[in-house]
């Protein structure tokens, strides 16, 4: 169909996994996509084309890739200048970012650092990157990835839930501050949803432990990239018109139950 007819998005982390599906469920929809990321192939092993590959063949929109590290702001705003090539930027996915379990009293800085700059700092200005071009042009929409881990604490993973309870208050404040300028800001917290992250990056999905995830999930199963490209199509679209400074937690009941 055709719920973003004539919009242009920038996806950070678009290579793999949700951002992945995001980018093609864009396309679908009627949006031409840049997708910004640090590798152009997959990380999904089943995957042996790129997101832009599969966008120009399998639909009638635009794709191109831009080699971008989230945690260089120079680059985020090159991705979103690349989108001038497509109209300009209308909706703006800060999706890139990592995870990692640990002990915290384990936790170097280098690693707290690295992954700050791609979750927290990557997110901030990345979205800066879009809002200038927002404000400036017919507003837009920026849809930031957090977490059920920006929701809830988790023993085991302090770093990864202080930076996606970051990008939460973050989108709560870009919302306020951008809304009057015709750009709505919004976060979506996916729960386990089966990816390279999940099964090679810390072995849930697949794994032994997943049975007791899983036993919390009240859906019955794991989560798709899809599942959260529903949820980003919704938020992008004119659907979504009265939907600003929201958590959408999409994750088969485990955090509410
Ligand atoms: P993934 O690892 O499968 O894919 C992430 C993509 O981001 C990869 O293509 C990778 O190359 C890219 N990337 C990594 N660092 C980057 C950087 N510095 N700059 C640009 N691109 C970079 O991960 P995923 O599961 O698709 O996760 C996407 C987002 O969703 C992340 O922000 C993640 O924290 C969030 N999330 C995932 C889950 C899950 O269960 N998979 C749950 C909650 C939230």
């Amino acid at each position: 169909s055709d719920l973003l007819d004539g919009q242009t998005a920038v996806v950070t982390g678009g290579s793999s996994g949700i951002g992945r599906a995001i980018c093609l469920a864009f396309a679908e929809e009627g949006a031409d996509v840049v997708v910004a990321d640090v590798r152009e192939d997959s990380r999904d092993p089943d995957e042996d084309r790129t997101t832009a590959e599969v966008i120009e063949s399998e639909t009638e929109r635009s794709a191109m890739f831009v080699d971008c590290d989230v945690s260089d702001p120079t680059r985020t705003k090159a991705a979103v200048e690349a989108a001038e090539e497509y109209g300009g930027v209308t909706c703006m996915v800060n999706n890139a970012g990592i995870f990692r379990g640990e002990e915290f009293t384990e936790v170097s800085e280098t690693q707290f650092q690295e992954l700050m700059n791609v979750n927290v700092k990557g997110t901030f200005f990345g979205a800066q990157a879009a809002a200038e071009k927002m404000v400036a042009g017919d507003g837009g929409t920026i849809i930031n990835l957090s977490s059920v881990a920006g929701l809830e604490g988790s023993a085991g993973f302090a770093t990864y839930c202080a930076s996606k309870g970051a990008v939460r208050l973050l989108t709560y404040s870009l919302a306020a501050e951008l809304g009057p300028a015709g750009v709505r800001v919004n976060a979506i917290h996916p729960g386990i949803i089966d990816t390279s992250m999940t099964t090679e990056d810390v072995p849930i999905v697949g794994a032994e432990s997943g049975e007791e995830f899983l036993e919390d999930v009240p859906s019955g199963r794991f989560g798709d990239p899809g599942d959260i490209a529903d949820a980003a199509v919704y938020l992008a679209s004119d659907m979504g018109d009265y939907v600003n400074g929201e958590s959408l937690t999409v994750d088969g009941g485990m955090t509410n139950t």
